[in-house]
């Protein structure tokens, strides 16, 4: 195998100055009662206030920042049916480049049309009878378009790091950090900061437990594929770790853990009810993996990475009536 050129701390920083005044600052949120229910301080790092409700947009405007002029006016092409097409789509407006969005054909009707509102042309896939990566790469092909994938890139990598460094420059060193894991692009990106910021910090991903890929993937230390997994974490239904994203986190980050369900449905509704905001189920893995440890956190300062927010009202008010 050849060896890749890894993203280190460097990228990170860059992509902080690249993304500056274009991506918000996000604030670092603390809640009285968590800090009561942990017995120690806990910081809530909200990527549900960043522009189109999630993190991903860093990572896509990083990328698309770092465009020649040739590959800015031929465009850009992804394949997603979540936050990154929205991210791309933002990015590639906010970039003035044209942009061209694979969904499935299944995708929410309100994902298409916040793809399309941001200016991005969706082309539509039939989920069980095409492959989309192979639609990405021929359009690519055809029209001259870059493929921009959701987490196995340097730049997206470098981008989604930049998160992590903002909770550090606030809060200092902490003790533990948790970072919601699908692809690994965000994991991969906050294990740079860490090490570069608060190098002694423990620093766990989390993972649905019914695609627990990741897991065994660290454990193992090869990268293991799983059938799309059944969850409500609709951003970790990820089949496997990348290229570049896996040699980070089997490096950099101390262990992968898993929660259920129902302990994301009752982040959500804490989420809710005690700091008024709205977090998406993928967004609350790392603050139930926490609570489920926090008998180890006694006395600790804890990081939270809350990921992202979008979820159509009906499917949280569902959550929220359970
Ligand atoms: C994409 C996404 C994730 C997972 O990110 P990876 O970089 O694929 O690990 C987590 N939370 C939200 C809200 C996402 O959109």
């Amino acid at each position: 195998m050849t060896t890749l050129d890894l993203p280190t701390y460097d990228d990170v920083a860059q992509a902080a100055r690249r993304i500056a005044g274009t991506a918000n600052r996000t604030p670092v949120l603390t809640s009285r009662t968590a800090n009561e229910e942990f017995d120690a301080q806990v910081f809530f790092k909200c990527e549900n206030m960043q522009r189109m409700g999630a993190f991903k947009f860093r990572g896509a405007y990083n990328a698309l920042s770092k465009f020649t002029l040739e590959q800015r006016q031929a465009g850009v092409v992804a394949f997603s049916s979540g936050n990154h097409a929205q991210a791309i789509a933002l990015a590639a407006k906010l970039l003035n480049m044209p942009a061209t969005i694979v969904m499935p054909h299944d995708a929410p009707a309100a994902k298409v049309a916040a793809t399309e509102g941001y200016g991005g042309k969706v082309v539509i896939y039939d989920r069980y009878k095409e492959d989309r990566e192979q639609i990405g790469r021929e359009l690519a092909h055809k029209h001259g378009l870059t493929l921009i994938p959701p987490y196995d890139h340097p730049d997206v990598i470098a981008g989604q790091g930049t998160a992590a460094k903002e909770l550090f420059e606030e809060t200092g060193p902490l003790d533990a950090f948790f970072v919601c894991l699908g692809g690994g692009g965000l994991l991969a990106g906050s294990a740079l900061s860490t090490r570069a910021l608060s190098p002694r910090c423990r620093l766990y991903g989390v993972e649905p437990e019914s695609g627990n890929d990741g897991q065994q993937s660290f454990r193992s230390g090869a990268i293991v594929h799983i059938e799309t997994p059944k969850t409500i974490a609709d951003g970790a239904q990820t089949q496997h770790l990348g290229q570049y994203t896996f040699p980070i986190i089997r490096r950099d980050v101390d262990d992968i853990q898993t929660v259920s369900d129902d302990e994301l449905v009752q982040c959500i509704r804490f989420f809710a009810e005690r700091m008024k905001i709205v977090v998406e189920p993928t967004g609350c893995l790392g603050f139930a993996a926490a609570r489920r440890m926090k008998d180890k956190l006694k006395g600790k300062r804890v990081g939270i990475l809350v990921s992202g927010g979008n979820i159509d009202l009906a499917r949280l008010s569902g959550f929220l009536a359970r």
